[in-house]
């Protein structure tokens, strides 16, 4: 029989994890939240990737909520903060130095400054060669969070998880989460002809030379030909991957602002993140979770799995260059 442990280890590693700590047991249902058990800092010499939460909902058509996702998203990640990585295999935090940020800090009377605040926190980020694992908050966070990636990266291809193409257009003033991707085509942030939307089911008469595999094309074609048309879009230049959660349908993600029904299941969503090792991810969000409409937490679970599996997907890249 195996022995008991003589102590029992220390928790809250949001504060007392050192750097090059790689995943830890911690009570699952305690102690102070960072995503994925991650210490909380603000010193970024070595580290890989910076997570950080974008509290920010002004810019939603429907229903408000998600400024409470980056909170949801920590406490759902705990879960996966103890064992190796499924079905990795491996445990990402031996291979990639990640620490939680934090969120990007905001005063709710002046939201007419989001842009200039939300870009401002990510440049400090990216000043210090760190990448960004960002959490929403709603969608129109992704704008400014681009603007800061293309003053580092120069335009980016876009890969876009959603049930909406976000393409719509507007004055360039708006704060609007279904705008602003045509706004970052035209200012030059991110090129169409390098982008993918998938998951897509709401209707735009435009595409504005996005390519779009929309929700029906993705059930019929399945996980392996959308990995197969990602590559051969975006191609070999940076890349950032936003996935708004209501890319997965209601019944995996009811928590959330706009809801579309008829949309890509979680294990969907998985097989064909797990297959993006070859793209130059330069930095990623998660946007749209609003845990007021949750149900047993299943919609901040399934982002803050997407987002574990994106860093696996960093870290397997540092793995297999090494
Ligand atoms: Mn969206
Ligand atoms: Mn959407």
């Amino acid at each position: 029989m195996e022995e008991p442990p003589s102590a029992p280890p220390e928790g809250d590693f949001a504060f007392r994890g050192e750097p090059g700590q790689g995943k830890w047991p911690e009570m699952v249902y305690g102690g102070a939240l960072s995503f994925l058990r991650r210490r909380y800092s603000r010193d970024l010499d070595g580290v890989d990737v910076a997570v950080s939460g974008i509290p920010f909902d002004s810019a939603t058509s429907n229903r408000p909520g998600a400024r409470l996702g980056p909170r949801a998203i920590r406490a759902a990640s705990t879960m996966m903060a103890e064992l190796n990585a499924f079905p990795w295999g491996f445990d990402p935090f031996a291979h990639l130095e990640v620490v939680d940020y934090g969120d990007c800090q905001f005063d709710f009377g002046y939201q007419h400054r989001a842009v200039e605040v939300i870009e401002e926190h990510a440049r400090q980020i990216l000043a210090t060669d760190t990448a960004m694992a960002t959490f929403g908050g709603d969608h129109f966070v992704t704008y400014p969070l681009l603007r800061a990636h293309a003053a580092v990266h120069g335009p980016m291809a876009l890969v876009h998880f959603d049930a909406h193409s976000d393409t719509w257009p507007d004055d360039g003033d708006r704060l609007d989460h279904g705008s602003m991707f045509l706004r970052a085509a035209r200012e030059g942030l991110i090129d169409p002809a390098r982008s993918v939307q998938i998951g897509i089911r709401s209707a735009n008469e435009l595409d504005h030379g996005f390519t779009i595999l929309d929700a029906p094309w993705v059930h019929d074609n399945g996980a392996a030909a959308v990995v197969a048309e990602i590559g051969q879009v975006v191609g070999e230049g940076p890349v950032y991957l936003t996935f708004d959660i209501d890319c997965l349908d209601p019944a995996f993600a009811p928590g959330t602002g706009t809801p579309v029904v008829g949309g890509l299941s979680t294990a969907q969503a998985l097989n064909i993140l797990r297959g993006l090792g070859d793209l130059s991810l330069v930095g990623f969000d998660v946007t749209e979770v609003a845990p007021a409409y949750d149900h047993a937490e299943i919609t901040a679970l399934a982002a803050a799995t997407v987002a574990h599996d994106l860093l696996c997907l960093l870290a397997d890249r540092q793995r297999r260059s090494r």
